[in-house]
């Protein structure tokens, strides 16, 4: 992998390249020859893993987990996609795991994702799979302690995951060791890999072995990204979706024509107790849109909660914590929460805002629907908003249909 070159790739957003006769355009497919291994026990798993695995509650390996897994744990680099829900963060606590030394007390896999919630998500998963083979983890993320960092670094952990920033940090502090690491994992790795996050997982890559084993995870992957990764992986087994099979059966998508902003508020007046009935996640576009309508929403006494990227990350981790055990139902936030995240109770998600860009309606639209639930996604869509919605309607040949009366019968 040359380390130098790995950044060199399109950049995203940058405008489409025209069809000019320099540009020959690569095509990716999944490599041929894929198989799927369709139970655990099949896959040589070390037992007390195994037993992880089976009592953290899954019996059957996903359509992804049966196809990614096998590569991943061989030691090739592996790119793999598959919808939302579907698993693909699981498989990464679950491959990492198998390939630990766990005798060996060194840092032996790295995983970056885009969001601190979404680090230590993955951490726990790894820390309940891994409950058997004593695994020791560790989340390294932003706004966090960094002497507790530095703590449980030193006395140290098989794996890390985190945020590129805090990683980094650690990383040039020299507390973060990488010479024993085999393993980078990208999940979210469109992501990671686009105008943001790029600088700083090049940062924290030239720090890491020659010899890496690299993971990308996401449920989108445009062109431009997979284009990148020839510059950084070496001969990587493809999993991959087409886009007309992004969307999932199982999330019914709807719009409401709300012709002008001010209305869109009534509107989900209206719904709130819709939005009540298992739970709800509303996202805005902007954190002070996420402050007013939290604001507004509590004015007229409806019960919410709201979380965001300016809020102290005390205040994240209790408002994820109350989210995730069901204490309250209706969370109002921004694209902090477009990823990842997991929480299996939610099967309504509303765009009070349509998201900024195609892939972030995938991952919004997804927070719902979790491993083959049920999901509904509500729109609200002003009258100027309207091919913004058919573009997303035609990109992933899917069915966006106006919200019916019943829609509560859905859910
Ligand atoms: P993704 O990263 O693809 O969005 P996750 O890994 O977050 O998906 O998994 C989504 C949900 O499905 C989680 O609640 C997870 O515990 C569950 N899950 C994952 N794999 C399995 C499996 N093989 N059997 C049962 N549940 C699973
Ligand atoms: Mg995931």
């Amino acid at each position: 992998m040359a380390a130098a070159t790995m950044m060199q790739g399109s950049s995203r957003g940058g405008g489409r390249r025209g069809g000019g006769p320099e540009d020959d355009k690569l095509v990716f497919e999944t490599t041929e020859g894929v198989e799927a291994i369709t139970t655990f026990d099949a896959m040589g798993i070390k037992d007390d893993l195994l037993r992880g695995i089976y009592q953290y509650g899954f019996e059957k390996p996903s359509a992804i987990q049966q196809r990614a897994v096998m590569p991943i744990i061989k030691g090739r680099d592996v790119i793999a996609q598959a919808q939302s829900g579907t698993g693909k963060t699981s498989m990464i606590a679950l491959t990492v795991c198998q390939m630990l030394d766990t005798s060996n007390r060194e840092v032996q896999a790295l995983i970056l994702s885009p969001t601190r919630e979404l680090a230590t998500q993955t951490e726990k998963v790894i820390l309940a799979i891994g409950d058997f083979i004593n695994i020791q983890a560790h989340a390294c993320v932003g706004g966090k302690s960094v002497g507790e960092d530095i703590r449980k670094l030193e006395n140290g952990v098989h794996v890390v995951s985190g945020t590129p920033g805090r990683v980094c940090d650690m990383i040039k502090r020299r507390t973060l060791r990488t010479r024993a690491i085999k393993m980078l994992v990208l999940d979210e790795s469109d992501e990671m890999l686009s105008r943001g996050f790029k600088d700083q997982i090049y940062d924290v890559y030239r720090y890491l072995p020659p010899d890496l084993q690299v993971v990308l995870i996401s449920a989108t992957l445009p062109h431009e990204i997979l284009e990148m990764t020839t510059k950084f992986m070496t001969d990587p087994v493809k999993i991959l979706v087409k886009r007309d099979e992004l969307t999932l059966e199982g999330i019914k998508q709807f719009f409401v024509a709300v012709e002008r902003e001010e209305w869109k508020f009534d509107t989900l007046c209206d719904l709130y107790d819709t939005l009540t009935i298992t739970q709800a996640v509303i996202f805005c576009n902007t954190k002070r849109k996420v402050d007013w309508l939290t604001e507004k929403m509590r004015g007229y006494n409806f019960t919410v909660s709201s979380m965001h990227g300016d809020m102290p990350q005390k205040e994240r981790d209790a408002i994820m914590a109350e989210f995730r055990s069901g204490t309250t139902r209706v969370l109002i936030t921004t694209d902090v929460w477009a990823r990842g995240l997991d929480v299996q109770q939610v099967s309504l998600v509303i765009n009070y805002d349509l998201p900024n860009n195609r892939e972030l309606y995938i991952h919004r639209i997804g927070r719902s629907g979790r491993f083959g639930r049920k999901g509904v996604a509500i729109n609200f869509v002003k009258s100027d908003d309207i091919k913004i919605l058919r573009d997303i309607e035609q990109y992933y040949s899917t069915q966006i249909d106006e919200m019916p009366m019943n829609v509560a019968d859905l859910i």
